[in-house]
C-alpha cells in the first residue's frame, strides 16, 4: 500500500505534546515517529473525533485518549475508505450507553444547579456516574500529583507490611466497594489525600509527626469515608461543573490543562462541612468497629493547627478542622477500647517506611512561608 509521506499530528491522549508524524496505509494505519512506528490502529476502529474545523481528526477505540488529525485531504480519503466506522459516530460500540448516561446527566445537572445551586446539583449528581468516571479521572491526576510531590513511593519492605496490614485492616472494618490503591509519599508536607477511583496517599510528613497508629489510622479512616462517598468526584463537579468532567473525559483534553486544574482542585480545595462530618462519621465507625478510638486523629490535626503558616500546605486546607469535630470524636469514642491495631515492632518499621526513600521533597509552592 502506501510509502510513508502524509503527516498528521499525533497526541497520545498521556502527554500533551503535539508529535509531527508520518502516516501509512497498511493493514491497519500506522503512526511512524522518526522511522518507527509507535502505534497501529486497526481500520475497523477508527472513528472521526470532534472537532479541528477542515481537518480530519481521528480517534481509535483501542486507542484510548489519543487523537490523530490530518491535515491532507487526499490521505483524508484514503482513511475514509479504509475505515469502515469512520463516520459511525464515537464509540457507539462499548460505549453509546455511557454517553447516554452523560448527556442526561449534564442534562440532569444543569437542571439541578439551575434549581438549586452548585453543591446540591454536585451532590445529586456524583452517586448516579459511574465509578469508571472516578478511576478514569484517578488515573489522569495521579501523575500530576506525584509530579508535584516528588515521584517516589516510600516501601520499606517492613514498613509496607505495616501500613498494608493497617489499610487492610480499616477496610475490613467498613462497606467499602471501591478497590484501593494506598500509598505512602516522600513528600515533607503534612497532608494525607484521597483521589478519585480509590487512590489514597498518606504524605511522609504528616506520617512524621504522628506519635501513635491510632493517629495514622484515624486519618486514614477518615480519607477512605472521602473515597467511600466520592467526595474527590464531588469536589471537582462543584469545581468545575459536569461540562468540565465531560471535557476532561470525551473532550479534547490530553494532558495538561484540565488536568492540572482538576489536580491543584482536589489539593487545594476544601471539602465541603458536609463531606467532612460525613467522612468524620465514617472514620468514627470504622475505628469504632475495630474497638479504637477517633480521637488521636483529631489530636493529630489539632496539633498541627498550631503550627503558624502550615496552613495551606498541611492537611487542614483540605480537611479544615474545628473544635466541635474533636467534640464529636470523643462523645462516640468506645467505652472500653480493643487491643492497638499494630504490634510496637510494626508502629516502628511504619513510622521507618521511607527510611530508604531518601531526603523528602520539599514543597516547590512556598506560600505561608517568607511572610512576617
Ligand atoms: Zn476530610
Amino acid at each position: 500500500m502506501d510509502k510513508p509521506g502524509p503527516v498528521g499530528v499525533y497526541l497520545d491522549g498521556v502527554t500533551s505534546t503535539k508529535r509531527q508524524v508520518e502516516l501509512r496505509a497498511g493493514l491497519a494505519l500506522e503512526i511512524i515517529e522518526n522511522g518507527d512506528v509507535i502505534a497501529k490502529w486497526p481500520w475497523d476502529s477508527i472513528r472521526k473525533a470532534d472537532g479541528a474545523g477542515k481537518d480530519l481528526r481521528l480517534l481509535s477505540d483501542e486507542a484510548g485518549l489519543a487523537r490523530l488529525t490530518v491535515s491532507d485531504p487526499e490521505f483524508a480519503r484514503t482513511i475514509a475508505s479504509y475505515a469502515p466506522k469512520l463516520f459511525a459516530g464515537a464509540r457507539e460500540r462499548t460505549s453509546t450507553l455511557r454517553i447516554v448516561v452523560w448527556s442526561i446527566a449534564a442534562a440532569v445537572s444543569l437542571l439541578f444547579v439551575g434549581l438549586y445551586g452548585v453543591p446540591y446539583a454536585a451532590d445529586r449528581l456524583a452517586p448516579i456516574l459511574p465509578l469508571s468516571v472516578d478511576s478514569k479521572i484517578g488515573v489522569m491526576v495521579d501523575n500530576q500529583v506525584k509530579t508535584i510531590f516528588g515521584n517516589k513511593t516510600c516501601d520499606d519492605p517492613a514498613g509496607k507490611q505495616a501500613y498494608d496490614h493497617l489499610v487492610s485492616r480499616l477496610v475490613a472494618a467498613t462497606d467499602m466497594k471501591v478497590p484501593l490503591q494506598a500509598a505512602v509519599l516522600n513528600s515533607s508536607v503534612k497532608n494525607a489525600i484521597a483521589l478519585p477511583g480509590g487512590r489514597v496517599y498518606f504524605f511522609r510528613g504528616l506520617l512524621d509527626v504522628a506519635k501513635s497508629p491510632d493517629e495514622v489510622a484515624g486519618v486514614m479512616a477518615h480519607e477512605l469515608g472521602h473515597v467511600h462517598h466520592r467526595d474527590s468526584l464531588r469536589k471537582l463537579l462543584q469545581a468545575g461543573g459536569s461540562s468540565f468532567l465531560l471535557g476532561l473525559l470525551f473532550g479534547d483534553v490530553t494532558g495538561a490543562g484540565a488536568v492540572i486544574f482538576a489536580t491543584r482542585t482536589l489539593l487545594d480545595r476544601a471539602y465541603t462541612r458536609k463531606a467532612e462530618h460525613r467522612a468524620d462519621g465514617f472514620a468514627i465507625e470504622a475505628m469504632k468497629r475495630l474497638g479504637r478510638s477517633a480521637v488521636p486523629m483529631g489530636e493529630l490535626l489539632v496539633r498541627i493547627t498550631g503550627k503558624q503558616g502550615e496552613k495551606s500546605s498541611s492537611i487542614l486546607a483540605s480537611h479544615p478542622f474545628s473544635e466541635d469535630r474533636l467534640e464529636r470524636m470523643k462523645r462516640e469514642a468506645p467505652q472500653t477500647p480493643g487491643p492497638e491495631l499494630l504490634t510496637p515492632a510494626q508502629w516502628q518499621a511504619l513510622k521507618g517506611i521511607c527510611r530508604n526513600a531518601g531526603p523528602p521533597k520539599p514543597l516547590r509552592r512556598k506560600e505561608g512561608s517568607g511572610k512576617p
